[in-house]
């Protein structure tokens, strides 16, 4: 049994919105909405990496954030199951119920150059969610900031350094080592190794999954790039112009794709193979204007499928095999090429 199957979600999110208002005008009248994350409903196992992939523009950033209250949703619901087994709503918590959370529900950055203020050591950024939770202080503080250290294969004998002083690679450990402070149960990664090398890119990813392993932590990582996904994920949930547009194991999603969108994502991904190249399908156009979509399914002007009823019909999430979700008209009927 894998993960996702073998345990109860720690994550539930239901019919998820954010909408930006588009302001126009002297008086600011609002002239429509920026539909960013639009209906998003998804659920992540306690323990297992929920891969959440799309094209820049596509709105995991945002739903990310969301479900983290970074930023207001507009809608929806955020279930989170905490340590002491009760269910919250994230999306209705008041800020002093926030605070404590935080606890619980951690964020790594994308970028580690600019998440980490440079005028703070190493022992105050990872100490300071500790301090600030009130988990230790003074000598007790400063020895869980060197364990942690160890913990993510960082010296401790650089603890008084400032970020500068540290390479990508090892500005993102610094960056794990603060999101693991307060024990958390839940981290929403975001791209946190797309501004790394390959090489650096490989190193992270395994600590992550190592540090998965030890602390059962339950890792929602939001990517842009297929490989990383594959690597890292037991399912995967693709995502276009803020909806959700096919979701399935890892494996299942690589190897059987259902929706035209995945196909050519997995069609673009870089492979060292030259006769995959030739068969690369180049999606047309960009991904659409979440402020004015496309009538009927959002991926019908680059869709290589498309028909009539594209145009005029939203087509319905459904269950096209067992665990195994897609937003397509055709979804039943096609053979797409997989990984
Ligand atoms: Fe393409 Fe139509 Fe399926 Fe949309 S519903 S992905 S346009 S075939």
């Amino acid at each position: 049994m894998n993960k996702a199957t073998a345990s109860r979600p720690l994550l539930d999110v239901k019919s998820l919105k954010k909408y930006f208002p588009i302001e126009a005008g002297f008086l600011k009248r609002v002239s429509g909405f920026v539909k960013a994350v639009d209906d998003v409903s998804l659920y992540v196992n306690e323990g297992e990496t929920l891969g959440l992939v799309g094209e820049s523009g596509c709105g995991k950033t945002t739903f990310g954030r969301c479900v983290l209250r970074a930023i207001e949703p507009t809608e929806g619901q955020v279930y989170f199951r905490r340590s002491d087994d009760t269910v919250v709503d994230i999306a209705r918590l008041d800020k002093v119920e926030l605070k404590e959370l935080r606890k619980e529900v951690q964020m790594i950055f994308q970028d580690p150059y600019s998440s980490l203020d440079p005028r703070m050591t190493i022992l105050n950024i990872v100490g300071e969610p500790i301090k600030s939770n009130k988990i230790a202080a003074g000598k007790e503080l400063e020895e869980r900031v060197k364990e942690l250290m160890s913990v993510v294969g960082l010296e401790v004998k650089h603890l008084k350094r400032y970020p500068h002083a540290f390479s990508g690679g090892q500005r993102q450990r610094i960056g794990i080592a603060r999101a693991l402070a307060a024990n958390p149960k839940l981290i929403v990664a975001d791209e946190p190794v797309s501004a790394l090398d390959v090489s650096v890119q490989a190193q992270i990813l395994n600590l992550l999954q190592d540090l998965q392993q030890e602390y059962h932590l339950t890792y929602l990582f939001v990517a842009h790039d297929l490989s990383v996904i594959e690597h890292i994920s037991d399912r995967v949930a693709v995502m276009y112009v803020g909806k959700i547009v096919e979701m399935a194991e890892t494996a299942e999603l690589f190897s059987h794709p259902k929706h035209p969108y995945t196909e050519a994502l997995l069609s673009a991904a870089p492979q060292p193979d030259p006769e995959h190249k030739m068969n690369r399908i180049i999606l047309p156009g960009e991904v659409a204007n979440p402020a004015d979509p496309p009538s009927g399914c959002y991926f019908h002007p680059r869709c290589l499928y498309d028909k009539k009823i594209c145009r005029r019909e939203a087509p319905v999430w459904e269950e096209i095999a067992p665990d195994h979700f897609a937003a397509c008209h055709f979804a039943r009927e096609f053979e797409l090429r997989g990984d």
